[in-house]
C-alpha cells in the first residue's frame, strides 16, 4: 500500500498547505452532525465515520482533510437529546461557500464523503452547479451509499447493523456494545418528555426502554467488524483508484 503525504487543514501553516496543494491537490470535507446514535454510539457518529473513511482514502491519495463539518440538518432524530439540527438553509449555505472556496485555493479533486444520509439532499441541490463552473475539477460526493457510484453501494441504517459494523471497523474504542441494553426512563428525553407519536419517525424505535432506542434498521447486536471491514475497504479502494486516475 502507497502512504502519500496528507495532513489535517486547520493544523497546517500556509506555506505547507501550498506545499501539500502543490503535490496532491485533494481535498476531502467530512460531513456529519451531533445526533443521538443509539446507547452504544458516539452522538459524532456520522461524522466520525466519515472523517475515518477520509483518512483511509488520504493514506493512498495524500491531500488535506479539512475539520469534520459538524452542523447538519435533516432527519428522523430532531426530538432526541444530543442532536442538534440546524436550518437546511444555513447548512447549505456553508457547503456551498466554502466549496467554492476550496475550487478558488487550487484544490482539483474535492471529496465531500457525508456520513449523516439526509446531507445528500443538500449536495444534490449545491453541488451541480459548482461542477457545471469548474468542468476540470473532479468532485466526488455523497453518502457511504452512493458516493461511489455503481460501482459499490453500502447498506445504510440509523445506528444498526450497518453503521455498527462500520464503526467497530473505524473506531472501536468509542463504541460500547454493553450499552445495548433495556432499562431506561423518560429522563433519556428532552424535560423528561417523550414527543407526541405523531412526531415518531415511522423507522425509528422510540421505546427508550428498548435496546434498540433510536436504531433505524437491522438490530446493531448483529454488528460485526467483519462486516464492516469488508465494506469500509472496498469502499476506500474505489474511491483512492479514482482519485489517483484523475490525477495521474
Ligand atoms: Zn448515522
Amino acid at each position: 500500500m502507497t502512504h502519500r503525504k496528507w495532513a489535517e487543514y486547520h493544523q497546517l501553516r500556509p506555506d505547507q498547505i501550498s506545499e501539500l496543494v502543490d503535490q496532491t491537490p485533494i481535498a476531502f470535507w467530512p460531513l456529519g452532525l451531533i445526533e443521538h446514535h443509539g446507547w452504544h454510539l458516539p452522538v459524532g457518529y456520522d461524522g466520525l465515520k466519515a472523517e475515518r473513511v477520509c483518512v483511509r482514502i488520504a493514506q493512498k491519495t495524500g491531500g488535506i482533510i479539512l475539520p469534520v463539518m459538524w452542523w447538519g440538518a435533516l432527519g428522523g432524530h430532531g426530538d432526541f437529546l444530543w442532536t442538534h439540527y440546524q436550518t437546511t438553509e444555513s447548512t447549505a449555505q456553508i457547503l456551498y461557500t466554502t466549496t467554492c472556496q476550496l475550487v478558488q485555493f487550487g484544490f482539483q479533486v474535492i471529496v465531500l464523503l457525508a456520513g449523516h444520509y439526509p446531507w445528500q439532499q443538500i449536495l444534490d441541490q449545491e453541488l451541480p452547479k459548482i461542477q457545471l463552473d469548474n468542468p476540470d475539477i473532479l468532485i466526488l460526493s455523497g453518502t457511504e451509499m452512493s458516493i461511489c457510484g455503481e460501482d459499490i453501494k453500502l447498506t445504510g441504517d440509523h445506528a444498526g447493523r450497518a453503521e455498527t459494523s462500520y464503526g467497530l471497523a473505524l473506531f472501536p474504542e468509542l463504541i460500547d456494545l454493553r450499552e445495548l441494553r433495556s432499562g431506561r426512563d423518560l429522563s433519556v428525553w428532552p424535560n423528561s418528555e417523550m414527543p407526541p407519536k405523531e412526531k415518531w419517525h415511522p423507522a425509528v424505535c422510540f421505546d427508550q426502554n428498548d435496546s434498540l432506542f433510536g436504531q433505524m434498521g437491522q438490530p446493531a447486536d448483529e454488528a460485526s467488524v467483519d462486516e464492516g471491514e469488508s465494506a469500509i475497504s472496498a469502499l476506500v479502494d474505489n474511491l483512492a483508484n479514482k482519485i489517483n486516475a484523475f490525477l495521474d
